[in-house]
């Protein structure tokens, strides 16, 4: 611990809260909601850490970055050696900063957690990556030689990112396949700009450009190369499917081809990726409407929830068929949701939606549920209440239900084991899949995961692939 504060001292420090832009001035755009800590703010945080001997923050931290060494360069006011200590293991800081559930990690296992308030890692660990990102100084690492291995990564989310920022620092040549025109996975078509600012993602893409890693864009692996045709035709030394899961769940209800009824990532692509927010302007349309109904409460409805309020809405509605303790969303997404106006509906589910004689939706009828009892997940199961049925009018339904993945890889590389939802099966220690010279990680193999998760999984496949071409 420094010996500027002694422990007594640092225990006296409150938490500090996070600046955010006031709820009716941010429903008008899509800037920003949380203002990021000031250079003060960010020391004051960071004296907060105690410099544990056995620091079970790490412990917590997926991608195990050096939580004390960052926060202690902080306080010493040395920002950028804290931005190079969070590099060393973290490739993309300044959006687990912004979009990792903390509360659920190293925040959970902090020391200071049991009797105080957690420290807020990821609020410092963004101010240290927004601060090297505006100094316009971040460092290159120096790059070994190169080694002649060419690994192809599929899919460029933050699994597929990881393994690429591992490879290119390990000398091998580093191919990222990405099937949209724009690289960045969910972090750039799902999660919204008011979270996730485009330029925060593309600078740490840049980044990886700079270190050397290709990206090829708009090229959809089993279409165009399948597996085989990387790992033989095109000379590729090893392969990373990092191809997440990005199909949505229906409820296979009538009506669910009426225009205006969308799923969570139609919905929010149209918006982050196509700019349909400034449609004509840019050629993508939406459906607009006067009430808009999502259908879920997970991290994705309250995303769909909240720009369809800055798309102009006033009456935007979440419908869950269980209540406010069961909804799987951070805390902190359903606060800023119900600050910005979204209203939320407990317990009831939609059975069909109904439209006019143009196809376009007018509204949605809905069941009421009653909690019976727990499931396999541990939740209470919703019953549906006899009689109860309602219609409530809307012009835009949302659907939120999670995801599936893509089949395609599966489809067209019969040899990667996967289950019959199409999770590819690999061994958890190494990312291995079932074909010599394949591995995958994130939300390919877990389903709909985190973003740290998916990185945590590419670091452990970047490590098998190291080994696998060093042992070939
Ligand atoms: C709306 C939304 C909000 C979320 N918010 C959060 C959050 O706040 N915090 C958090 O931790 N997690 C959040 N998540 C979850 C998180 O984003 C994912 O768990 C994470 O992005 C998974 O990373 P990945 O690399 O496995 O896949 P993805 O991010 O899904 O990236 C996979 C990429 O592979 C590409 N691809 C697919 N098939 C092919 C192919 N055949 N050929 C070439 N490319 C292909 C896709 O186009 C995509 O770009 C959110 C998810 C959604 C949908
Ligand atoms: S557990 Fe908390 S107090 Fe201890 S080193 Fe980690 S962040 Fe600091």
């Amino acid at each position: 611990m420094s010996a500027a504060l002694s422990k007594k001292e640092r225990l006296k420090i409150s938490r500090n809260p996070m600046p955010e832009q006031e709820p009716e001035k941010r429903v008008c755009s899509f800037d920003e909601v949380p203002l990021g800590y000031s250079i003060e703010t960010a020391i004051l945080e960071a004296q907060r850490c105690l410099q544990c001997p056995v620091p079970t923050c790490i412990e917590g931290c997926p991608v195990r970055i050096d939580i004390p060494g960052f926060l202690a360069l902080v306080e010493q006011g040395d920002f950028l050696g804290a931005a190079q200590k969070i590099k060393e293991t973290n490739i993309l800081p300044a959006i687990c900063g912004r979009v990792c559930p903390q509360e659920e990690q190293c925040e959970a296992v902090c020391a200071l957690t049991k009797k105080y308030t957690s420290v807020a890692i990821g609020r410092v660990e963004r101010f240290v990556a927004d601060y090297e990102r505006a100094s316009g100084a971040s460092e290159l690492p120096e790059l070994p030689p190169k080694t002649g291995y060419r690994v192809a990564v599929v899919g460029s989310g933050p699994a597929g990112l990881t393994v690429a920022g591992e490879m290119i620092r390990k000398g091998h040549d580093v191919t990222v396949f990405e099937a949209l025109h724009r690289p960045g996975g969910v972090l750039v078509y799902g999660i919204p700009r008011f979270r996730l600012p485009i330029e925060v993602i593309d600078h740490e893409i840049d980044y990886l450009k700079k270190l050397g890693v290709e990206f090829r864009c708009n090229v959809v692996i089993g279409r165009l190369y399948s597996i085989d045709d990387l790992l033989k035709e095109e000379g590729y030394h090893a392969v990373f499917i990092g191809t997440g899961a990005g199909h949505p769940r229906f409820l296979n209800i009538p009506g669910e081809n009426l225009n205006g009824v969308y799923s969570a990532n139609e919905f929010l692509t149209r918006v982050n990726l196509m700019g349909a927010n400034k449609f004509p302007e840019f050629d993508t349309p939406i459906v607009r409407g006067e009430r808009i109904a999502v259908i879920g409460a997970g991290d994705t409805a309250m995303d769909a929830a909240r720009t369809a309020r800055r798309l102009g809405t006033r009456q935007v509605t979440i419908y869950y068929r269980r209540t406010a303790a069961e909804a799987p969303c951070r805390v902190e997404e359903m606060h800023h949701a119900t600050e910005e106006g979204i209203g939320f509906e407990w317990l009831t589910s939609p059975v069909r939606f109904l439209g006019n004689e143009r196809g376009f939706l007018t509204g949605v009828e809905f069941q009421r549920m009653e909690l019976g009892q727990p499931d396999e997940s541990g939740r209470r199961r919703p019953v549906p209440v006899a009689d109860s049925n309602y219609v409530v009018p809307a012009q835009v339904a949302i659907f939120a239900l999670g995801f599936n993945v893509n089949p395609i890889i599966a489809e067209t590389s019969p040899d990667i084991i996967t289950t019959k939802e199409g999770i590819i099966k690999v061994d958890t220690k190494t990312g291995q899949t079932s074909k010599p010279g394949v591995f995958a990680g994130g939300d390919i193999i877990t389903g709909g995961a985190t973003v740290i998760l998916a990185m945590g999984q590419g670091k452990i496949a970047a490590r098998s692939i190291q080994e696998y071409l060093t042992n070939r």
